[in-house]
């Protein structure tokens, strides 16, 4: 390894031979939150009271008071967010390798699938497809599953029916396929859980959930931009907040492409 490699980067960031694609959604009251079975714990969703605003709060400066669920926005899920990750070591916001917060990405277009229907599964077959093309998914990796869902907003958004959710994501044979025989860092979605909406009913019910987090593994979700991602070659940043003992948390998501 190269003695300048950090220099050759910022070099390369200067220069925009790398440039730097945001895959985060504005945090606000406005973005929608899952929405759970009435007879289970809600979760809030993001509030914002002004302390002062140059007035007489505070004549020289504006700030905030926030509040908001752990999975809230574009946000991280640790391990110990689902039961089968509990007993896990560092499992938590706090606790997790900072080395596994920077971690190259696989991206998987299925957005004309998801297009088509609402309840796309993304399958072992949807995997085997891309890595003919682009070869082998590495260890350590993300997957980022584009859906183009990030461009729908409001109810189109978690696009609650009667009976659920109905939003793309993966079945339950390809999670345990891409985290036991590909062992992927964690997987990263456009819409508002790592699971597909219709996952409760599922075995295991919610899989993405189930297997990432028992193997210590990570999830994404409400990313954005993910379109601007090249299959191959990106590399992600995303870093929780370091609540004690969290479960998860709102975080900037940015990725690092070469052109
Ligand atoms: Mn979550």
């Amino acid at each position: 390894m190269s003695s300048n490699l950090l220099a050759s980067l910022a070099s390369a960031l200067g220069g925009g031979e790398v440039r730097i694609v945001d895959l985060t959604h504005t945090l606000s009251p406005d973005f929608p939150v899952i929405v759970m079975p009435p007879e289970l714990g809600q979760s809030a969703p993001f509030r914002m009271e002004r302390i002062s605003r140059y007035d007489g709060g505070g004549p020289a400066w504006y700030w905030n008071n926030l509040s908001f669920g752990e999975h809230t926005g574009t946000h991280f899920d640790a391990p110990i967010h689902w039961y089968t990750g509990r007993d896990l070591p560092l499992n938590s916001v706090d606790t997790l390798p900072p080395a596994d917060m920077i971690a190259p990405a696989c991206v998987i277009d299925r957005s004309e699938q998801s297009a088509k229907d609402p309840d796309f599964l993304f399958t072992v077959s949807d995997v085997a497809h891309w890595e003919d093309q682009h070869g082998r998914i590495p260890e350590r990796s993300w997957v980022l599953l584009r859906t183009d869902w990030s461009k729908k907003s409001g109810a189109a958004y978690a696009n609650l029916q009667a009976d659920g959710a109905h939003t793309p994501g993966p079945d339950a044979e390809v999670m345990r396929f891409l985290v036991e025989e590909r062992g992927i860092i964690g997987l990263g979605t456009e819409t508002i859980g790592t699971d597909a909406g219709q996952a409760g009913h599922f075995s295991p019910p919610y899989p993405a959930h189930h297997y990432l987090h028992g193997a210590g593994r990570y999830g994404l979700q409400c990313l954005t931009n993910l379109d601007q991602l090249p299959p191959t070659g990106s590399l992600i940043f995303a870093a929780p907040l370091k609540i004690q003992n969290g479960s998860g948390s709102p975080l900037r998501v940015l990725a690092l492409v070469q052109d």
